[in-house]
């Protein structure tokens, strides 16, 4: 039987529910034999993950979950960074930057809401471990009784296009290939059609001919926001730019209760098969052949 590994996966290093080490007890009850550990913009909870994994046999692939922003915010799109070094230091120095950047965004959405009359302090936002989100707005929303659901919160004030919506400063395409590479690590497209600005009719297959050429590795082809139709398209764009089809489940833990580790909602399958040729991408990126 082949082995299931999960190619993106998120811990309280950002807006997950689970600490790593929590994170990695729930791959070995799922019986995972390896993850990646993608959160948002950090690297922080990858040393506590590969500790654990190490203890429990389950092999950890340190990546990050990079926000990426262009044409001044028209575009937005995230690219999973996989087998970094967690250590490098421009890696490090851009995530310091991006980190300073969401701080940024939770004060200002928080004094919008203020402003809009909601009874919301900014004291908690200072005090937040980890790299902070919107996920951490809304549920601050929900549990001082202004919202009913974290969806809801999205839906009335920081949705893209809420009234307490604050629009990041990200790094472009290029810019977070670049970084990864230069950490060691492959790039890959993270959930083709939650990006933003691309939905224009071939829009999302001219975006993936550029950051193809800017270096792209990969792309998410499995992933529980796909429908089999947007699979079998992505599954063309990877065979037609030589990207590597990767997948997971984006696990959040508790804010999203219906997706499994490794499994996603019953729609994930990442084998030793595609693990290896992820492993063999990286592998490559880092001697590259001569030509
Ligand atoms: P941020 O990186 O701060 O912009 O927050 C983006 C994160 O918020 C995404 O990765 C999702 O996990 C979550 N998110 C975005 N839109 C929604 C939504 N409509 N409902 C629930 N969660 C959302
Ligand atoms: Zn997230
Ligand atoms: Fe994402
Ligand atoms: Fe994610």
């Amino acid at each position: 039987m082949s082995k299931l590994y999960d190619l993106h996966v998120h811990s309280t290093a950002s807006d997950g529910s689970l600490t790593p080490r929590e994170l990695m007890r729930e791959a070995h009850a799922c019986r995972l034999a390896g993850l990646a550990l993608t959160d948002h913009d950090t690297v922080d909870g990858i040393g506590e993950a590969i500790e654990e994994g190490e203890a429990l046999g389950i092999e950890v692939l340190a990546g990050v979950e990079i926000s990426v922003s262009e044409a001044g915010g028209k575009r937005e799109m995230h690219v999973l960074a996989l087998g970094i070094d967690p250590e490098n230091a421009s890696l490090v120095q851009r995530l310091r930057e991006a980190q300073g950047d969401r701080l940024r965004r939770a004060l200002g959405m928080v004094e919008r809401l203020q402003a809009l009359g909601i009874g919301i302090s900014s004291g908690w936002v200072r005090e937040a471990t980890g790299s902070i989100g919107r996920p951490h707005v809304a549920k601050a929303l929900v549990e001082l009784g202004a919202c009913r659901t974290l969806q809801e919160a999205f839906e009335r004030f920081i949705g893209r296009n809420g009234p307490a919506y604050v629009p990041r400063r990200g790094i472009s395409t290029k810019e977070a290939v670049q970084m990864t590479h230069e950490a060691g690590g492959i790039a890959v497209l993270a959930h083709p059609p939650l990006s933003v600005g691309v939905d224009a009719p071939g829009g999302l297959e001219r975006f993936v001919a550029r950051a193809a050429r800017a270096g792209l590795d990969g792309i998410e082809v499995q992933h529980p926001s796909l429908s089999r139709k947007q699979r079998r398209r992505i599954a063309r764009l990877a065979r037609v730019h030589g990207l590597v089809p990767t997948g997971g489940s984006d696990f959040h833990g508790e804010s999203k209760p219906d997706v499994r580790l490794g499994r996603g909602r019953g729609d994930i399958e990442i084998g030793t098969e595609a693990f290896q040729a992820v492993t063999e991408r990286i592998r490559e990126r880092r001697a590259p052949e001569p030509r």
